[in-house]
C-alpha cells in the first residue's frame, strides 16, 4: 500500500510518498515560498538525487498538481498511475478539542476543522487549502487527517486547564492542547521497542528539541502533561519563542509600549524575536549559539544556559509527576544532533538516576541509540523523529479500519 503524506504550511507543501510494505520512503520533497517570485520545488526519490527548480506557483492547488505530476514522471519511475496511492495523510497542527484521533475526511470533518480556524488561524487555513487541493486533484482517493494535538487527549483536566475564569474555557476553548504530538508519539513507541517493553509498562519523558521545543510526560502510554500549551509558545526557551514568562509582562508591554497594543505585534515579539535570538541578539539557530558561546560571547552563553535550564526544569518536574521514569528521550534537530545540549541537560540530574556516558553521547551517529551509562537507572535515548512515517502509519490504520 502506498501512502502520500502532505504537510501544508501557509506558503509551503511538504510531502513524502511511502510504500508501507517495508515502510520504504519512495519520494519526498517540498514546494516552498508559494505565491512569491522566489517559489521553488525540491524533490528527491529513492532512485534519484535531490533536484531543485525555481517554479511559478501561486497557490496550494498548483503545488499539489506539481507534486503529482512529478510523482508520475516516467523518467523518475515512482508511480505509473495515480490510483496506486491508497490514501493521503494530512498533517494537521491543531485539532482543538474536536479531534481526539486521526479521522477520514468527510464533509462533517471539514466543518469541524473549520471550527479550529479561530484557535490556529495560520496553520488551519493552510491545512484546509491543502485538503481541498488534494480532493480536487485526487477525487477518488481517501484522505486522512492526523492531528498533532490528538496524542494529548489523555491529559487530565487539572493539567490542561489554566486557572483563568472558567468561562474562557467554555466560550473560547482556552486550555492546554500540546503540540509535536506525532513526534512524541513516534519516539515513545520507538523507545518502548528499544527498551523491549510495552509502552503500557513505561514512564517516559520525551524531549522534542528543535526550533520549536516541547517536553512531554507519558505514563504507561498516556500523556499526562506537556510543556506547550494553548499555542506552541508556552514551555521551554526556543529558537525565537520566549516560552514561559510571567503573563503580567504582557500587560506591562501593552501599557508601556504603544507598538505592542495589538495581539499580532505581541505575538510577533514573543514568537519571532525572543528565545535564543532575542537573548543572544545573534540567531535563533542553536549551531550559531553554540559556536558563539564557545568563542566566549556572553549573551550566547546566557542563551545556551537559559535553554538548558528550562529543559532541566521540565524534565525534573515531570520526573516527580510520574513518580520516576524509565526512559528519557532526545529528538528533533537539537535533541538528535547536539551532544553539548544533551550533556548540559543531563548534568547534575544523577539524583534522578540520569547518567549519560560521555563517549556514547559524543558518538557521531544519526541512528537511534542509548547514551546512558550501563548503571543509569533511567535509560537515556537519542531517537531520530519520523513524523511523516507516523502520519503514513496512522493513515493506513484509519483506511484499513474502514474496510
Ligand atoms: P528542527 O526544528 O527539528 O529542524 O531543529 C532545528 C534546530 O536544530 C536548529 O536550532 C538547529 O541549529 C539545531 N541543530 C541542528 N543540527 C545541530 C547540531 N549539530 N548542533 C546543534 N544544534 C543543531
Amino acid at each position: 500500500m502506498k501512502v502520500l503524506v502532505v504537510n501544508c504550511g501557509s506558503s509551503s507543501v511538504k510531502y513524502a510518498l511511502f510504500e508501507m510494505d517495508g515502510e520504504k520512503k519512495l519520494a519526498w520533497g517540498i514546494v516552498e515560498c508559494i505565491g512569491l517570485p522566489s517559489a521553488y520545488y525540491k524533490m528527491q526519490t529513492m532512485n534519484t538525487e535531490e533536484k531543485k527548480e525555481v517554479v511559478e506557483i501561486t497557490n496550494h492547488t498548483e503545488a499539489v498538481d506539481l507534486i503529482i505530476k512529478e510523482l508520475l514522471d516516467k523518467n523518475v519511475g515512482i508511480i505509473a498511475d495515480i490510483n496506486e496511492i491508497a490514501v493521503v495523510g494530512h498533517r494537521i497542527v491543531h485539532g482543538g478539542d474536536k479531534f481526539s484521533r486521526s479521522v477520514l475526511v468527510t464533509e462533517n470533518v471539514k466543518k469541524d476543522l473549520e471550527g479550529c480556524f479561530s484557535i490556529a488561524p495560520l496553520h488551519t487555513h493552510a491545512h484546509y487549502a491543502g485538503i481541498l487541493a488534494v480532493e480536487r486533484k485526487l477525487p477518488n482517493i481517501p484522505s486522512v487527517l492526523v492531528f498533532d494535538t490528538a496524542f494529548y487527549q489523555t491529559m487530565p483536566d487539572y493539567a490542561y486547564m489554566y486557572a483563568l475564569p472558567y468561562e474562557f474555557y467554555e466560550k473560547d476553548h482556552i486550555r492546554k492542547y500540546g503540540f509535536h504530538g506525532t513526534s512524541h508519539n513516534y519516539v515513545a513507541q520507538r523507545s518502548a521497542a528499544m527498551l523491549e517493553k510495552s509502552l503500557m509498562e513505561l514512564n517516559l519523558v520525551t524531549s522534542h528539541l528543535g526550533n520549536g521545543s516541547s517536553i512531554t510526560a507519558i505514563e504507561k502510554g498516556k500523556v499526562i502533561d506537556t510543556s506547550m500549551g494553548f499555542t506552541p509558545l508556552q514551555g521551554v526557551v526556543m529558537g525565537t519563542r520566549c516560552g514561559d514568562i510571567d503573563p503580567a509582562i504582557i500587560a506591562y508591554l501593552l501599557d508601556e509600549y504603544p507598538q505592542y497594543r495589538n495581539g499580532a505585534a505581541l505575538n510577533d515579539l514573543m514568537n519571532k524575536k525572543s528565545g535564543l535570538a532575542g537573548i543572544s541578539g545573534l540567531s535563533g539557530d542553536m549551531r550559531t549559539i553554540i559556536k558563539s558561546a564557545n568563542e566566549g560571547v556572553k549573551k550566547a552563553i546566557l542563551a545556551f544556559e537559559m535553554l538548558v535550564y528550562s529543559i532541566k526544569k521540565y524534565i525534573s518536574a515531570y520526573y516527580g509527576i510520574l513518580n520516576g521514569i524509565d526512559g528519557l528521550v532526545f529528538t528533533a534537530g537539537i535533541g538528535e544532533n547536539s551532544a553539548p545540549v544533551r550533556e548540559a541537560v543531563c548534568k547534575n540530574l544523577n539524583i534522578l538516576g540520569i547518567e549519560i556516558d560521555e563517549k556514547k553521547n559524543n558518538e557521531d551517529s544519526n541512528k537511534e541509540r542509548f547514551i546512558s551509562t550501563d548503571n543509569s537507572k533511567v535509560k537515556v535515548m537519542v531517537i531520530p523523529t519520523n513524523e511523516e512515517l507516523m502520519i503514513a502509519r496512522e493513515s493506513k490504520m484509519v483506511l484499513t479500519s474502514m474496510s
